[in-house]
């Protein structure tokens, strides 16, 4: 099923990311998560695709074909271009028809160091045009609503996200925030635009100091002064901080699903209790019917 006509049969989406192990002998690992959170009958389920880019070795098919085949829950493969042929793009595309994939997340990725990277696809619009005119998958993209870390302003980062709706996208992820101020100035900025395709809200459960302290260097998110007094408090405590870290998840998905939020992609960074620990303590909000009880 197309996850453009899961966003018109329900709301709120409720869905899960999360990325191939790095070693080969990890992968069963990643199965287990998978049975695990199947459980909590998301709407779909992400798979990442390797920040390096490279085709060879990724693991994304495979596990996004996993999750279709044993679990018929809809898998939204991610792929970015930066640094890939238009032969490459067009083998993991075939990949995914071949598996009966027909969700991807078009992303253009970091940009490595290495000066000498392919250009066939510059930016996200890129790859979104070209797997458009295939017209066989339901296509996302990525939006930030603080604005991507890589952008002179917010407002010319909003005419570039406009340009990459028009070349076909189907529905949008936000970057993770902690502050929903931010979300609900985008989306107002984003109704100004016309841009009125579904807003999916991403929440990173947080539980961990060290973790947040990588995120926000990498993607520039703000941290509300009530997270960081959590953190400092309890950063030795590890059971503490996860039960402030899902509290705070909690407190962020009830007032966006207040507000009449699209969807919720939760960033559960493989760690299926903590996604479980979330659906549990608000299931009725969330409207999701928990397959298997302990
Ligand atoms: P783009 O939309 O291309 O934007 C990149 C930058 O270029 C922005 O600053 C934008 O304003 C600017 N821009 C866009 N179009 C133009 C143009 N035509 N001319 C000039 N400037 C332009 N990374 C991975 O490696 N693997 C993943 O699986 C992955 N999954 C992600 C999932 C989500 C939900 C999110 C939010 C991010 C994910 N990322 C992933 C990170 C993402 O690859 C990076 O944030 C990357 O730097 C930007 O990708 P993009 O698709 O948003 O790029």
């Amino acid at each position: 099923m197309y996850i453009k006509d899961i966003f018109k049969e329900k709301k709120p989406v409720i869905s899960f990311e999360i990325f191939p192990p790095k070693k080969e002998s990890n992968i069963k690992t990643i199965y287990k998560t998978i049975d695990e959170l199947a459980q909590l009958n998301p709407d779909y389920i992400s798979v990442t695709y390797g920040a390096s880019g490279s085709i060879k070795n990724n693991k994304t098919v495979e596990i996004s074909s996993f999750i279709k085949r044993e679990y018929k829950i809809e898998p939204l493969s991610h792929l970015t271009c930066i640094n890939s042929s238009k032969k490459e793009i067009d083998e993991i595309l075939n990949q995914l028809i071949e598996n009966n994939i027909s969700n991807v997340l078009a992303l253009r990725g970091d940009i490595p160091n290495d000066k000498n990277i392919k250009k066939e696809f510059n930016y996200a619009e890129d790859l979104i045009r070209y797997i458009s005119k295939k017209k066989k998958f339901s296509i996302g993209a990525a939006c930030y609503p603080e604005g991507h870390i890589e952008a002179r302003n917010k407002s010319l980062d909003l005419y570039y996200l406009n340009k990459k709706v028009n070349a076909g996208t189907d529905f949008l992820i936000t970057q993770l925030f902690f502050d929903n101020k931010y979300f609900y100035d985008f989306r107002e900025k984003l109704k100004n635009r016309n841009i009125n395709i579904p807003l999916q809200a991403g929440i990173m459960p947080v539980v961990n100091k060290k973790q947040v302290e990588k995120i926000v260097s990498m993607c520039g998110v703000n941290i509300p002064e009530k997270f960081i007094k959590i953190m400092n408090k309890y950063e030795n405590n590890k059971e503490a901080l996860i039960d402030a870290g899902v509290t705070y998840a909690c407190d962020q998905i009830i007032d966006l699903l207040t507000t009449g939020v699209d969807g919720i992609h939760l960033y559960v960074m493989n760690k299926s209790k903590i996604a479980k620990e979330i659906v549990k303590r608000i299931t009725s909000i969330l409207k999701i019917n928990i397959k298997m009880e302990e």
